[in-house]
This record gives C-alpha cells, structure tokens and sequence, in this order.
C-alpha cells in the first residue's frame, strides 16, 4: 500500500511538472494583439485599426487634431 502511495506521488509530481512547463511556452508564441491590431485614440477614446490611427509618441490618435489637444491638454 505504501509503495502505490509513492508511485502515485511521482506520477502526480510529473503531471505536475508537464503541467507547469507547458503554460510558460505557449505565452511566448501568443501575441500581444490580434491579427487585426485596433488602437484607441488616447484623446477620445474611440477605437480604430493601427493603421488608421495617428501615431504619436507611443500613442495613437483617431486624427491629428486630437493629437494636438492631448498634447497641448498633459503639457
Ligand atoms: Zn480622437
């Protein structure tokens, strides 16, 4: 009885281990956006395709006047 104990504990820990292994490499291959990349306009918010949208210091505007009161409104 004590034996199957034990080889069930290291059945169990190698489950474990697949288990634990398995998340960490699927992170890597998951994307940080879908394949249609949709920003949001720091300024109003509205959502729109990356390539549409203005891109400005790391941040993305819906046109280019919204840019300029994001800008004008943290400065
Ligand atoms: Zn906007």
């Amino acid at each position: 009885m004590g034996k199957l104990i034990f080889y069930l504990l290291i059945a169990v820990l190698i489950y474990w281990l697949i288990r634990s292994r398995q998340p960490k490499q699927k992170e890597a291959e998951v994307l940080p956006e879908s394949a249609e990349d949709m920003v949001n306009c720091a300024y109003c918010g509205v959502y729109l395709t990356k390539s549409e949208a203005i891109d400005h210091h790391n941040k993305y505007f819906c046109c280019n006047e919204h840019s300029h009161l994001y800008i004008n409104s943290s400065s």
